[in-house]
């Protein structure tokens, strides 16, 4: 009996993946390694990267077709924090559907929205002696959420009289989506340079990366040194500048490179210094990912725009949100039209995305998240010791629920293997054929597990990464 039935699933699954290669087109893919030998669509599994159907999710596991079950190591592109299928977070979608499923946020509001802004404004940085996180703009995206930024801090001078600042700053190695606007604040070359004809000009500034310090040089002196950089650039520059664009801590696709909270201390003078705004894109930072609920928390300072999304509905629904303060609020207050803030999407501040998005705050109260956060953080930290110690690995560091793994040849932090050996390929098909998801970036090997993920499965996680790197690296 149960062989027919696993015999039906696994028909299931092949013919999943040919009708998926048939008709879907997928983000950031070369689509042409998920075809064997110049097929078209067919067994996968012989794929230089293999497609999996996945038809489940249960805590941090996602169950494909075939009954096989992953350890998604990385959340889901960041987005998933209390697990999948969190049941509260489902009843409250579900609820919120038999109520309200959508309506347009312009001149109609609904109490989700409402009670998710109190919640965010509430929650969100602080620091004294300056004016609050006081209005919450809703996007639908990461990206959208930036553009937000971008454009509010624009306009914001633009109606003060001073259009002529409509520079950027940003950080060499950060990344801030895929739209064009912020794709032009981003530095991540595999993304940018195609599409670099068509990007606004920014300022890029040195990254404080801890990675890149000097030997014997601190974290803290080499984000010192940074933000000595950037304030020659301003000193240079700033009368052009409306804004500077960072990720807190922590930038995570360009590699999951840390940096030292002083650095953003400095930031912050350097943006009061010469006039300008403060962006925090705490897109992947936000909601306890590196320790606190965020980032900036940790430097005792607060941005004047902050944009979060990722693990805002605990990775059920997609929804964004830029924060700005009442000051740049203000600023668009008036009779006329054109100096209001006239962006917008179909899917602003979509009730079932505000409805997890408060589902999901209230786990972190109910759970005390943060707090079991710490003991699963030094667990983390615990288990990455034995693999620091693997050849071949030049770095092993941690920022909260983020532990990073980055490969060297002979963990030589000098000689990184030739790109054509593609050791993260392999290492990401070694991990997955031991139930695993880790998607490395580049020769970057990372765990950013949903926060729910047990001892069991973290102790399981560490054994198969140790595999996965020594496999990967064996005959590199
Ligand atoms: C993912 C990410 C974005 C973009 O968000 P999308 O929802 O993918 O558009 C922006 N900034 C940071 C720091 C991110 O990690």
């Amino acid at each position: 009996m149960s062989n027919v039935v696993h015999v039906d699933v696994m028909i299931a699954e092949r013919d999943l993946v040919a009708r998926d290669l048939a008709a879907v087109w997928h983000p950031c893919t070369q689509m042409r390694e998920h075809f064997s030998d110049g097929a078209a669509g067919d067994g996968s599994r012989d794929a230089l990267l293999p497609l999996v159907p996945v038809v489940r999710g249960e805590g941090a596991w996602l169950v494909d077709a075939d009954g096989h079950r992953y350890l998604d190591a990385v959340s889901s592109w960041w987005t998933n924090i209390h697990g999948h299928g969190e049941p509260r977070i489902a009843a409250a979608i579900a609820e919120q559907a038999r109520t309200l499923e959508h309506v347009l946020l312009a001149g109609f509001t609904h109490p989700s929205a409402i009670a998710l802004a109190e919640q965010l404004l509430a929650r969100a940085p602080r620091q004294a002696g300056r004016d609050p996180l006081a209005k919450v703009f809703y996007a639908d995206n990461g990206s959208a959420a930036v553009e937000v930024a971008l454009k509010m801090a624009f306009h914001w001078f633009r109606n003060r009289g001073e259009p002529e600042r409509r520079k950027f700053v940003a950080l060499h190695n950060g990344y801030h989506g895929e739209t064009l606007g912020a794709l032009a604040v981003g530095d991540i070359p595999l993304y940018r340079r195609i599409y670099a004809p068509l990007l606004a000009e920014a300022i890029f500034a040195p990254s404080p990366d801890a990675y890149a310090a000097r030997p014997g040089q601190t974290a803290e002196a080499c984000a010192l040194e940074a933000a000595d950089v950037l304030a020659s650039l301003l000193d240079a520059h700033g009368q052009e500048v409306c804004a500077l664009i960072v990720e807190p801590l922590l930038q995570c696709a360009g590699g999951m490179r840390m940096h030292h909270p002083a650095y953003l201390g400095r930031v912050r003078e350097l943006c009061d210094a010469h006039g300008i705004f403060l962006i925090a894109d705490e897109i992947a930072t936000g909601f306890g990912r590196t320790g606190t609920l965020f980032a900036c928390e940790q430097a005792g300072i607060q941005p004047d725009l902050m944009c979060v999304s990722k693990g805002l509905t605990g990775g059920f629904m997609p929804l964004a949100a830029t924060l700005a303060t009442q000051a740049i609020y203000d600023g668009f207050l008036d009779d006329s039209r054109e100096r209001a803030f006239l962006h917008s999407h179909s899917y602003t501040g979509n009730p079932l995305g505000c409805a997890a998005g408060l589902a999901s705050l209230a786990i972190f109260d109910q759970d005390d998240v943060l707090e079991r956060n710490r003991t699963t953080a030094e667990r983390m930290g615990k288990l990455a010791k034995d693999i620091a110690t693997l050849p071949h690995v030049a770095d092993a560091r941690q920022c909260g629920m983020v532990v990073a793994f980055e490969l060297g040849r002979d963990g030589d932090r000098a000689t990184p293997f030739d790109p054509s050996l593609r050791v993260g390929l392999q290492a990401y098909r070694a991990a997955l054929a031991r139930g695993v998801v880790l998607r490395p970036l580049g020769d970057i090997l990372y765990w950013m597990p949903p926060y729910c993920i047990d001892d069991a499965a973290l102790a399981q996680l560490a054994d198969i990464t140790a595999a996965t790197i020594r496999e990967a690296t064996a005959c590199a």
